[in-house]
């Protein structure tokens, strides 16, 4: 049984029961699925025996037909252990999601609430991963796919969605100027074309978010159902590291471990609206001029940039920005020094987790647990060039 009660609007307070909900019918706001604890009794004996990226099923809105995204590796990393001077260091290993990336966990759910909404196609402006992930769950869904990808999208993201049979606008410049394209598109269709358009991107429905919990669960049942003392996350779009923190607070609530982790939000210091936010004691504020080589965190102005520094701050952590030429070196670090394959992405929270190290952050007996978003090979171009430019 569930412990599901419907979705409570962030902006109004609205709670609307609807489960293929997206936006607040009320004022337009964000959405965020809501329990009641009070009546489910969940020792860790209740997941003994289950499998799988949804077993956590009494606190998900409902559980998607997936193809086994979720239940990833976390992988000890004792090398990198030793050089920042910690206990331990985990790699959470995303890249083992069926499209290499974390944001299957989100598009399954996604998926699932569209077909329950009679919606017929899945759409989103992207960076590249996440239309990759939409235009595969739509494939499998039966539903059709819309992708709105910036020119400077990677290859394989862009190849995959066509691969998947997805409809793709390559739209020339950045994010912003794809999420424009989509907005166009989804305000001038015609009537005679209206589509059922499901939005697939972070916080426009409660599910990207939602579906980023079981990251924390499953860190924290790894290890024997206690916190790590920290966890370094990249931060885009603020989804995860929203839904990490959710997800910590949840497993406090109910019992299952005592105390949370500090979370840290790693972004390149091109495009770094959190971590400036973070800093300043501000809300975030959109990025002037991005300029990062790292794509999937180009993002100026994220939607989910409060849920993300709210999350930071209320866990005891903070943010950290790092320079492209770092962390780029960082997951070539990672690759050499751990034989773990990993995006540049998680190279940015690597780097960072450095800074971190180096200011005082961790204590000697930490855990510190770093997040790998995607499959290192996505990026192989990027992290080469890095190499040859140093003549490697
Ligand atoms: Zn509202």
């Amino acid at each position: 049984m569930s412990a599901f009660e419907g979705f409570r609007c962030t902006d109004c307070g609205a709670t609307i029961d609807d489960e293929g909900a997206t936006r607040c019918p009320e004022c337009a706001g964000s959405l965020d699925a809501r329990y009641d604890f009070e009546g489910i009794d969940l020792p860790p004996e209740a997941f003994a025996g289950r499998s799988g990226g949804w077993k956590h099923h009494e606190l998900l809105p409902f559980v998607p037909d997936g193809m086994g995204e979720g239940a990833t590796s976390l992988v000890d990393a004792p090398r990198l252990a030793e050089e920042l001077g910690v206990g331990r260091v985990l790699i959470k290993n995303e890249a083992e999601n069926p499209t290499g990336s974390v944001t299957d966990r989100g598009l399954a759910l996604v998926a699932e609430a569209a077909r329950r909404a009679d919606a017929d196609t899945l759409a989103l402006a992207t960076t590249g991963n996440g239309g990759q992930s939409t235009a595969a769950y739509a494939a499998r869904a039966g539903l059709l796919s819309r992708s709105f990808v910036p020119s400077r999208a990677t290859f394989i993201n862009k190849a995959m969605i066509n691969v998947h049979g997805g409809d793709m606008h390559v739209v020339e410049g950045r994010f912003d100027d794809a999420r424009a394209a989509y907005e166009g598109k989804r305000e001038s269709m015609p009537a005679a074309e209206e589509e059922e358009w499901f939005p697939a991107a972070p916080f426009e429905s409660p599910f990207r978010h939602e579906a980023a919990k079981p990251i924390y669960y499953e860190i924290a049942e790894a290890l024997g159902w206690t916190a790590p003392d920290a966890v370094v996350a990249p931060v885009g779009h603020g989804a995860t590291i929203a839904g990490l923190w959710k997800g910590a607070r949840e497993f406090e609530t109910t019992g299952l471990v005592a105390g949370t982790p500090e979370l840290y939000a790693a972004q390149p210091d091109g495009c770094a609206p959190v971590v400036e936010a973070l800093e300043t004691g501000s809300d975030p504020e959109p990025w002037e001029i991005p300029d990062t080589v790292v794509g999937p965190l180009e993002i100026p102005d994220p939607a989910g940039g409060l849920a993300a520094t709210e999350a930071v701050r209320a866990s005891g952590g903070t943010g950290v920005a790092v320079d492209d030429q770092d962390l780029l070196d960082s997951a070539a670090t990672v690759a050499q020094h751990e034989g773990l394959e990993v995006s540049i992405a998680c190279g940015t929270a690597t780097a960072g987790a450095w800074d971190l190290a180096e200011g005082g952050h961790f204590g000697p007996e930490d855990t510190v647990v770093l997040l790998n978003t995607a499959a290192g090979n996505k990026d192989a171009d990027i992290v080469r060039s890095r190499l040859m430019s140093q003549g490697i």
